[in-house]
């Protein structure tokens, strides 16, 4: 009998991980855990092609079903792992069932931050956006002429809020920084996001604490503002971020420090525990950080696989991003945490612009919108450890190549 290794969660970095896992140690024995039905999938599309029809419930699924029976990956879906006895290297399902393991994987991403009940949070129509059944459950909701307010600017926020101006409803948004996109972008590319969304009707109402929610025979009917603007509404969708999955692993007693934390290996505190995903929390130039994005999950599930088959692993991921809104394509490469410049370098054609942020003279990081040259050349800057200046970057005569 092989490597027995247990997988909590049945999301993205799981997925990434048997991957790499059967590749590298064929005779491994790995179970899936998951407390949804379904085998992993793909969360991008749910507030994307999903959302809009375009894209049906079938293709979401990462690996066919097939793949991890041909595999000898047991998939146990439905049921939720309960507790880790790591002593005893054991885990606990919800069933009864106890599954002892050489090897665990805690990959169980993020769960939405909610409303208070207090401002109405839990009334019918308020809706949260993280699972294939969120989607479902809300999807009547996207008809012309229907109000959505949309609570939070951030990716899941406009994502859906372009969605749903494209099906016709109107669309308030409501952030509560001063500015949407404020956490991970510069001005000017919230700049860039507002107006695009206002050029397709979006209302977007920014620096705004929503005070509470007013429901009529329990469902949500009106939104009141600290600042006493009151908006009629059929629904609601809540986007303002995301908390780790960290319960399972402190009741275990292992380190926890904003999420998992693990080491550049992805191992937990305890050494045959491995952690990844949104869930994970590793060092990074620096600072511990999660990422909550399906490069990290992918990345970081398979540099976790690679320790685990004994190979010598340092997680240093260049992150890159994407968002799509409308007929615009965000890209990021790098990570802007610390920056303290930012450029504009126009793009090539009409709504074409990408922004640098440099800390000093040392690039760090580019969000280029409908501007895949900028993001290649920044992306492989970052892979090649070469640098460009803000003044290269600014200047769009500038070839970008020559740095490489
Ligand atoms: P998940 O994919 O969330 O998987 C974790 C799984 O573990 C879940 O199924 C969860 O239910 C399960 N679980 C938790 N606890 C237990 C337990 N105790 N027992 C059993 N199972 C458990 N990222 C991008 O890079 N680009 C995008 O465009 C993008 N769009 C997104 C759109 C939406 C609507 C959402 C919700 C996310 C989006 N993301 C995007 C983020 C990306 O999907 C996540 O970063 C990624 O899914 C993280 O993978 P993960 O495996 O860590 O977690
Ligand atoms: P997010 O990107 O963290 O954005 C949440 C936004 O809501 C932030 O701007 C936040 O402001 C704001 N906010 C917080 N509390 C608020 C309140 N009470 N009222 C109004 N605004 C409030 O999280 P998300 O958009 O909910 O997305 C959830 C997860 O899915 C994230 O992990 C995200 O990365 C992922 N996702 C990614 C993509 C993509 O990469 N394209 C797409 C969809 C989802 P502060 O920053 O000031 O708190």
């Amino acid at each position: 009998m092989g490597l027995k290794v247990v997988v909590i969660g049945a999301g993205q970095a799981a997925a990434a991980f048997a991957a790499r896992l059967v590749d590298l140690v064929p005779d491994a024995a790995i179970t899936i855990v998951g407390d949804e039905p379904s085998a992993p999938y793909q969360r991008p599309p749910l507030s994307k092609k999903y959302m809009t029809g375009e894209m049906s419930a079938d293709r979401l699924l990462l690996r066919p079903l097939e793949w991890y029976a041909d595999h000898r990956i047991a998939m146990r879906t439905g049921v939720r792992a309960e507790a880790i006895r790591p002593a005893e290297a054991v885990v606990r399902l919800a069933d009864g069932e106890e599954l002892a393991y050489d090897r665990l994987l805690i990959a169980t991403g993020a769960s939405p931050r909610r409303l208070p009940a207090a401002i109405g949070g839990d009334l019918a129509g308020v809706y949260t956006l993280r699972t294939l059944a969120d989607a479902d459950a809300m999807a009547h909701e996207f008809h012309p002429g229907r109000r959505a307010l949309i609570v939070g600017g951030g990716y899941i926020g406009l994502e859906a809020a372009a969605v749903a101006a494209t099906l016709g409803l109107d669309v308030h948004l409501a952030e509560m920084a001063p500015r949407i996109l404020q956490r991970v972008a510069a001005p000017q590319t919230s700049d860039y996001f507002r107006a695009l969304h206002a050029g397709h009707g979006v209302k977007v109402l920014e620096n705004v604490r929503l005070a509470r929610l007013v429901g009529q025979s329990g469902r949500v009917a009106r939104a009141e503002f600290a600042d006493g603007v009151a908006l009629d509404i059929d629904f609601v969708l809540v986007g303002i971020g995301i908390a780790p999955n960290t319960a399972l692993a402190e009741a275990a007693g292992l380190a926890i420090d904003n999420g998992i934390a693990v080491d550049l290996s992805c191992r937990t505190s305890d050494e045959r525990i491995h952690a990844a995903g949104d869930c994970a929390s590793f060092e990074f130039g620096g600072r511990r950080i999660r990422l909550e994005s399906v490069q990290n999950a992918i990345d970081q599930a398979e540099a976790a696989a690679a320790a685990i088959a004994g190979q010598a692993v340092e997680y240093r991921p260049v992150p890159w991003f994407w968002s799509d809104q409308y007929d615009v394509k965000l890209q990021i490469a790098g990570l802007n945490l610390g920056h303290d410049n930012v450029v504009v370098r126009p793009g090539a054609r009409p709504g074409a612009q990408s922004v640098w942020y440099h800390r000093g003279e040392e690039f760090l990081a580019v969000d280029a919108m409908n501007d895949p040259r900028s993001y290649m050349f920044g992306k492989r800057l970052l892979e090649a450890g070469r640098n460009v200046t803000p003044a290269q970057a600014a200047d769009p005569a500038f070839d970008l190549k020559t740095l490489l």
